[in-house]
């Protein structure tokens, strides 16, 4: 990004003296699109960008897994474009995000490759990949970019949108109802202790909310005011461990779904799970985690009981009238449904998420041109090519996918991944000080329900596999 030309957003906020707590703020439009744009970003975007940024908690097993995907031989991927794709995943509102005033994603944009022989219609997105043509793809091509007009600026709100937001980033409509109900919150009963500030957000400002809106309550007072929030953790675990466990009734798997079967090494008197034994669709289901937008995790947890906040937010938008503060429904579905982007998914993905479809891409002979834009195609069928895209994750194998499915893999409790081994599986049970006549082996079938558990509790604790399959949190709470 070029720092010269970004202007930091101003934030007008009513600060309480005292606490040094930020009460609530009136944030601009641009404030509250970058705000919302979380959202829409892949997991392991967001993990990327947060993961050395104080405070230093991890977001569940979320870094695990991100670290995991750095550190794992490439020849256990189905192409080396498979890795990429995990460590750099795409945001299906890349578009709209690119034009927001401060875009934290530096993930580079698109770049398109066409095969030298004219007549191959595949494109890809990454270099020197072989199409089913078999030639090499590696002719560098430019799409010009959409443009769009100049009076069209708010990028998922209304331009001239008035909202206010809380310090747990519940966002609303301004109304002194509203105020008086914050202020009254904090025993606030007169102005003699609160006064308005005004805070300069920059990308690092922007960066840390991101983070603290994952990992504390009060958001905007642990980005701004630089009191670093202790979050609750008992309290926290113990949340997961009473949500987690009613649900579990509901937990039956859908004959026509096509369950992945792993093995897991469960510590029967601890009742934790050492570690699990799997193939490498169960592999792909954790990889998938991190392409996966906030957006779509956050609708799928139906709680109020972990150490972020960002569920507020998504809650706020809910209720937000689409016809009056956002720019359309199908910008408030962007938020609230955000989906993979187009070559993120896979067949018979557990989580069942929509994946976003490839533009239409043409080729066009005469100018030497790729474009996007059907209206601008000439008039003779003979003039242009239709493009197909190719998807890195489709090669050598019949479905899609990342890691090579055919692999073992051993998965711990807290998500780190590594190439099977009989000798690490049980030097890890040593770890714990378990005995060997206390381990069963049981067989487990992950399901769509089993899928979104399993996705909530890699979010919400350190021990995914032991919350999501045995239905409470692990008693050590080890890293
Ligand atoms: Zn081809």
């Amino acid at each position: 990004m070029d720092e010269e030309h970004v202007k930091p957003i101003r934030l007008k906020a009513l600060v309480d003296k005292e606490r040094e707590k930020v009460i609530f703020a009136e944030p601009s439009v641009e404030f509250i699109d970058v705000l919302f744009s979380f959202l829409t970003m892949p997991m392991g975007t967001i993990i990327r960008l947060i993961l050395n940024r104080p405070p230093t908690m991890g977001i569940g097993c979320m870094n695990n897994l991100y670290e995991c995907i750095e550190n794992l031989d490439v020849q256990l991927f189905r192409t080396e474009e498979c890795k990429k794709m995990l460590l750099y995943p795409r945001n299906a509102a890349a578009d709209q995000c690119r034009r927001l005033k401060l875009n934290i994603d530096e993930t580079e944009p698109l770049r398109y490759f066409l095969g030298e022989r004219s007549d191959c219609p595949h494109l890809s997105h990454y270099r020197d990949v072989i199409c089913p043509c078999g030639e090499c793809i590696n002719m560098k091509m430019f799409l010009p970019e959409k443009t769009y007009f100049a009076q069209d600026r708010g990028v998922f709100v209304k331009k001239i949108t008035r909202l206010m937001i809380s310090d747990e980033l519940r966002v609303m409509p301004p109304s002194t109802e509203e105020s008086l109900s914050l202020l009254s919150n904090l025993g606030l009963t007169d102005g003699s202790t609160t006064e308005e500030r005004n805070l300069d957000i920059g990308v690092d400002e922007v960066l840390t909310l991101l983070k603290m809106s994952l990992v504390s309550k009060t958001a905007l007072t642990g980005t701004f005011l630089k009191c670093s929030p202790t979050p609750e953790l008992d309290q926290m675990f113990f949340d997961i461990g009473k949500y987690i466990k009613s649900g579990m009734e509901e937990l039956t798997s859908d004959v026509s779904e096509k369950p992945i079967t792993i093995k897991l090494t469960v510590c029967k008197s601890k009742k934790m799970v050492g570690y699990a034994e799997t193939s490498g669709d169960f592999v792909d289901l954790l990889f998938s985690f991190l392409t996966v937008p906030l957006g779509y995790a956050v609708e799928e947890m139906h709680t109020d009981t972990w150490k972020g906040c960002i569920n507020h937010l998504y809650n706020s938008i809910r209720e937000l009238d689409a016809e009056q503060y956002l720019k359309s429904n199908e910008h408030k579905a962007m938020l609230l449904s955000p989906q993979l982007a187009p070559s993120f998914g896979y067949e018979n993905h557990p989580l069942g998420i929509e994946e976003d479809k490839h533009p239409p891409y043409y080729y066009v002979y005469a100018d030497d041109k790729l474009i996007s834009d059907e209206t601008l195609l000439p008039s003779g069928e003979d003039e242009y090519l239709a493009l197909t895209v190719l998807d890195p994750n489709s090669s050598s194998e019949d479905t899609r996918g990342f890691v090579k499915r055919a692999e073992k893999f051993m998965v711990t409790d807290n998500l780190k991944i590594t190439p099977a081994s009989s000798i690490s599986g049980l030097s890890n049970l040593t770890k714990h000080n378990v005995d060997w006549s206390d381990i069963e082996v049981r067989t487990v079938h992950v399901g769509h329900k089993e899928a979104l558990r399993l996705l909530v509790a890699s979010l919400v604790s350190k021990s995914a596999l032991t919350v999501a399959f045995l239905g409470e949190p692990n008693s050590e709470q080890s890293e």
